[in-house]
């Protein structure tokens, strides 16, 4: 099995977490770039949930608008042809878009174009925005009338929830998911990452999730897995970044070999692969070498992304 050449699909990639010292650098060789590569670097190593957080501090600069995410879109996108993925959704931080409707939608369909320009023939490349959990009801829901709007202008095909789970449950933004929902978005909850199975069920209770991101303390609670087993409910597996911020001890001990036994319905992400120093391909190589997945699991890891893919939800697209 040549793991370079099976195409592969990625779910689950913030936008703003692809950033690594090797991209700076090549960046600033081509354009002006506020971060350096040496002063990234002091943001490693990235091996415990505290040094993750930090980690955010580093890229503070770029945020707040999506003119640092031109060079980082293109490079990222020209890494993912390069391991034959051929399908991938990022998500977008929010900040990036701002409160305003039309400035958002403005904004992000230049951001579009460029999108489509850089994935070329062989990737195919779709948006969900993120909000963070750690936000008021009134916060969350002051977001949701541009969210719409993205989704209605057909440059959005879903929406995330991350960010830390602890004391930030998914109950209070009820509301607002009940209105996603509705709409017709992709909703993909981060969950039973750092919190306990009762965080997945808050996210199944609450926020009708399409996908679940993480969903390694679900394995705890064997009617979890059974629901999961019997709906076939999608989670978005991300092991380097479990073992980097500490959701799990060891890799030994990541549930992704339970899922794969049980036939559960997962995909493979590096959720940030530039704070963790990780690509997709080596997520693969990953599992392959640790736990002995073979081209039939990864054949099946393959379907059932395909078939979480939000794609299907996107609205017409007026070109531009
Ligand atoms: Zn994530």
């Amino acid at each position: 099995m040549n793991i370079s050449l099976l195409p592969k699909i990625e779910l689950h990639c913030h936008l703003d977490g692809v950033l690594s010292p090797g991209m700076a650098r090549d960046i600033q060789q081509t354009a002006p770039f506020p971060i350096g590569p040496a002063e990234l670097q002091r943001a490693y190593p990235v091996d415990s949930l505290d040094s993750f957080f930090n980690w955010w501090n580093f890229i503070a600069l770029i945020k707040g608008s999506f003119t640092h995410f031109y060079p980082i879109l293109a490079n990222h996108l020209a890494r993912l042809k390069a391991q034959n993925v051929t399908y991938a959704e990022i998500m977008l931080p929010f900040s990036c878009l701002g409160n305003d409707p039309a400035q958002a939608i403005a904004g992000l369909q230049a951001f579009r174009a460029w999108a489509d320009q850089q994935q070329g023939e062989t990737l195919q490349v779709e948006f969900l925005v993120a909000v963070g959990r750690n936000r008021s009801a009134q916060e969350m829901e002051a977001r949701l009338e541009c969210i719409l709007a993205l989704y209605q202008a057909g440059l959005i095909v879903g929406f995330a929830l991350a960010g830390p789970e602890q004391g930030n449950p998914v109950h209070p933004f009820q509301r607002t998911f009940a209105q996603l929902h509705e709409a017709g978005l992709g909703i993909e909850i981060h969950a039973g990452e750092w919190c306990g199975p009762e965080s997945v069920w808050d996210a199944l209770q609450y926020g009708y999730p399409d996908r679940i991101g993480h969903g390694v303390s679900l394995f705890q609670d064997p009617r979890l897995v059974a629901l999961f087993g019997e709906r076939q409910l999608h989670i978005e597996m991300c092991p380097t970044s479990n073992v980097k911020t500490q959701s799990v001890a060891r890799l030994e001990d990541h549930p992704v070999v339970k899922a794969r036994e049980l036939g559960l319905n997962f995909s493979l992400n590096t959720d940030d692969p530039g704070t963790f120093l990780c690509s997709l391909e080596g997520e693969y190589e990953l599992l392959a070498t640790a736990f002995g997945f073979d081209a039939r699991d990864f054949a099946r890891i393959y379907q059932n992304s395909w078939r979480a893919r939000f794609a299907s939800r996107r609205q017409p697209r007026a070109s531009i």
